[in-house]
């Protein structure tokens, strides 16, 4: 049953209801830590008792601080959230439900590794809540899941697909292009496997070697992981052209959907929706009186439950935005998708209109499309966002 996204797009972000809010929570740890990730991640130990119950008191904090708010969304991100027993779960769905209600056919969405399915658990997971699943497939080449350090096999990732669509109302897929040896065929192979299975979303990530990382230091050792930025581009017209004739909507640049299927959680941070972020190092915005507030939660675990056990919460930064720096969030999570921005939205946080000057250039170029209200990016301008988006924001 496909899942409506809970809001219009043109909600009063200053006046009248204050925006819709989504919960993310983030559960730092994994089995093991896969050479290409710089996420805020840790080595689990089993030890999470504290954790759950930090994030408890730390989602009580958010609540005093918000007020009552519409509910958009709940998602469990990580790291590996689906390393959780249901019943925690369900404890923390619930804990949130009373705390902000929780409207029927709210997204509640959670992150999962096909090494984790398991029938029962999964089914627990549903009875807890948990409507969609967001599977780390990544790609089913048996020598790129080892040399990307992935702990399954595409064995594996068919039948956790074939159970998560058996048990979940929506599933996702994410997929990982661009790894070091990648042909455009094996490319092609990923994404017929993946359109035969019944996945209504799919994620696609280009590979980058981020500092910091094993895969960082391997290329320092002269080891090539990803293809060059060329080839990886060409590989997403593929991606693009493909999911595309497949019926999938391309309504985020790297995120793809059946209809029905959006991300509501994700959806919220490109619409400028405020969300709640608990857990280690999770992000969080909020509109207070007016302004927007950005924070961020201590790090690593023993911070953050030490953060909310003085403090109530696990909050360790915590800024104001100007209303230039909120604008200009605004537009480059806007142009990200296709409902692109409202320059009326924009007017009304940054206070002044945006000047015709600064997009008609790049509507000339074919870079951006504006339909009455809504300043779009185009197919073209899509691939050239960084770009657009400094020519729009200079
Ligand atoms: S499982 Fe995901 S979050 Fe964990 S280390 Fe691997 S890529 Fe990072």
């Amino acid at each position: 049953m496909p899942l409506p996204n809970s809001w219009p797009i043109n909600f009063p972000i200053m006046t009248g209801k204050p925006p819709p809010l989504a919960i993310y929570i983030h559960w730092p740890y994994c089995t093991r830590i896969c050479p290409y990730c710089d996420f805020n991640v840790y080595k689990s130990k089993g030890e999470d008792i504290d954790l759950v119950q930090a994030i408890l008191t730390d989602l009580k904090g958010w609540r005093e601080w918000s007020g009552p708010r519409h509910l958009n969304s709940i998602h469990f991100g990580g790291g590996t959230p689906s390393l959780l027993a249901p019943e925690e779960i369900l404890t923390i769905v619930n804990k949130i439900k009373g705390l902000w209600g929780l409207p029927n056919g709210t997204e509640i969405a959670l992150e999962a590794n096909p090494i984790d399915a398991d029938e029962r658990k999964w089914s627990g997971y549903c009875d807890a809540g948990i409507n969609r699943l967001s599977l780390g497939v990544q790609t089913f080449n048996e020598f790129a899941l080892k040399t990307l350090g992935r702990d399954h096999d595409s064995k594996q990732a068919l039948s956790a697909l074939k159970l998560a669509s058996y048990i979940f109302p929506s599933v996702s897929a994410d997929i990982i292009f661009g790894w070091a040896g990648q042909t455009l065929n094996d490319l092609n192979l990923d994404i017929e496997r993946i359109l035969e299975s019944d996945v209504k979303h799919i994620s696609t990530y280009q590979l980058t070697i981020e500092p910091g990382t094993a895969f960082a230091k391997a290329e320092t050792r002269g080891q090539v992981r990803a293809v060059d930025t060329d080839v990886s581009a060409d590989f997403f017209e593929v991606i693009m052209d493909r999911l595309q004739q497949a019926g999938f909507g391309h309504y985020e640049v790297s995120n793809f959907a059946k209809s029905g299927h959006n991300s509501s959680h994700n959806l919220a941070y490109w619409r400028g929706y405020d969300y709640v972020g608990v857990g280690p190092g999770a992000h969080g915005r909020l509109v207070v009186e007016g302004k927007r507030v950005s924070t961020i939660a201590a790090l690593t675990p023993a911070q953050y439950c030490g953060s909310v056990s003085k403090t109530g919460m696990g909050i360790s930064d915590k800024e104001t935005l100007s209303a230039e720096e909120w604008s200009e969030e605004y537009v480059l999570m806007g142009l990200r998708i296709d409902e692109g921005v409202s320059l009326s939205k924009y007017a009304e946080i940054r206070g002044k209109k945006m000047e015709r000057s600064r997009f008609a250039p790049l509507i000339e170029e074919g870079l951006l499309s504006l339909n009455d209200n809504e300043l779009r990016a185009t197919q073209k301008g899509r691939f050239l966002l960084n770009a657009v988006t400094d020519a729009l924001l200079v």
